[in-house]
């Protein structure tokens, strides 16, 4: 039996949720190889997938995933500053530290714990954050839970950053600039060379998520890799999760930064370390990837040949927003393409900003440009994209 006035609160905030058809519900699907999905007795082809390089289905990855079952058992037993320390982190630091060029690495239990954990790390009450207004909800919980001040700036709008760093920066002690290598429902990239040198100018530290980045953009070595000398970023975050197919987040940085912050990211100290098969299988996924750097460049070129043939701007990266606005028309083209055959997200509010109700579209090395072509068929008979 439920109390009565819980039942009664759950009940009005499903109804609220309900109301504005931003209701979700989890469907069980079950994921195959080649980026074909079977949810409902039905088989989709799925371009929502964070899998860009189909490594979480890769036959060589499963194995070591195994074999590290097979040696180390199924869970970590601890957190990571008492037992859970499996041998293959330090390994995985080492290698994260030597693909994004910096001096150390920390893994964490997800992107998400590792943007809670580092943030509020560095920063307290008497400093301030500038973020971009588009950031992740992990980096926005990550502010609230440091207690510095903060300040959003419009997207991608160094001149509006700059404008307010003018404005605050020196009525508080230390600074951090927080933005995304690539944008998680836009795909559009950060401007990192002029962020950096504004972070520069002011004393600010930067921070960058580079969750879609890494090991899909700069030959898989992330955002930064794109430049030349490489941007000032002084941390680096990522997650193990998408490209790579496994799980787990990261941030990289000099020896003293992860130092203390595995001294104090309390998302990191009070959760039980990773599964040692997770930390094999990224490990082994960060190898392939570096090995075979071009398999990173086929997701962007799905991407490229997608938005040509249905006449949307040439994307940066391999996810395509197609922008329908409201809430009812994006849940009804999701829905229609899924009858279709294909599986296609409906982002909404809150995810993103109101009236901007998308389809997110995602492409991975896994597609065969023969299902590429076929979305795009589908989206240009729908008539989606005016
Ligand atoms: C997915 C994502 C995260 C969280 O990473 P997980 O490993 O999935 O927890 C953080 N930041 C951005 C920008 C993301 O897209």
């Amino acid at each position: 039996m439920i109390k009565d006035s819980l039942n009664k609160f759950i009940k009005e905030k499903l109804n609220e949720i309900l109301s504005k058809n931003q209701l979700r519900e989890v469907i069980t699907s079950h994921r195959l190889s080649r980026m074909k999905t079977k949810r409902n007795n039905s088989k989709l082809i799925s371009f929502s997938c964070n899998d860009y390089l189909g490594l979480s289905q890769n036959l060589i990855i499963k194995k070591v995933a195994i074999q590290a079952v097979k040696k180390y058992g199924v869970g970590s037993g601890a957190s990571r500053l008492i037992t859970g320390n499996n041998p293959l982190y330090s390994e995985l630091e080492r290698k994260l530290a030597s693909v994004k060029e910096a001096e150390a690495a920390c893994v964490f239990g997800s992107g998400f714990l590792a943007n809670i954990g580092v943030i509020p790390s560095l920063m307290g009450k008497g400093d301030i954050i500038f973020v971009d207004e588009f950031s992740h909800a992990s980096t926005f919980l990550g502010i609230r839970l440091s207690n510095a001040y903060f300040k959003t700036f419009n997207h991608n709008n160094m001149h509006d950053l700059k404008r307010k760093i003018k404005f605050y920066r020196n009525r508080y002690r230390n600074c951090l600039i927080l933005t995304e290598g690539v944008f998680s429902m836009d795909g559009d990239l950060a401007p990192l060379e002029e962020v950096s040198i504004l972070a520069k100018d002011s004393d600010s530290w930067l921070m960058v998520d580079d969750a879609h980045g890494f090991g899909v953009v700069g030959k898989g070595k992330g955002c930064s890799n794109l430049y030349s000398p490489k941007p000032e970023i002084d941390i680096h975050m990522g997650t193990l999760s998408k490209a790579i197919g496994s799980y787990g987040g990261f941030v990289c940085g000099s020896r003293n930064l992860i130092r203390l912050i595995v001294n104090r990211a309390r998302s990191q100290i009070y959760t039980t370390g990773l599964p040692p098969s997770v930390i094999a299988a990224s490990l082994a996924a960060i190898n392939l990837i570096e090995k075979n750097s071009k398999i990173s460049e086929i997701p962007l070129e799905n991407a490229k040949l997608f938005s040509s043939l249905v006449n949307l701007p040439e994307p940066k990266s391999p996810i395509v927003p197609v922008f329908l606005k409201s809430e009812k028309k994006v849940l009804e083209a999701s829905k229609k393409l899924e009858n279709a055959g294909f599986l296609v997200g409906a982002i909404r509010p809150p995810t993103v900003p109101k009236n901007s109700s998308r389809l997110r579209i995602t492409f991975s090395a896994s597609h065969t440009k023969h299902q590429v072509r076929e979305l795009a068929s589908e989206i240009i008979n729908l008539n989606f994209i005016k």
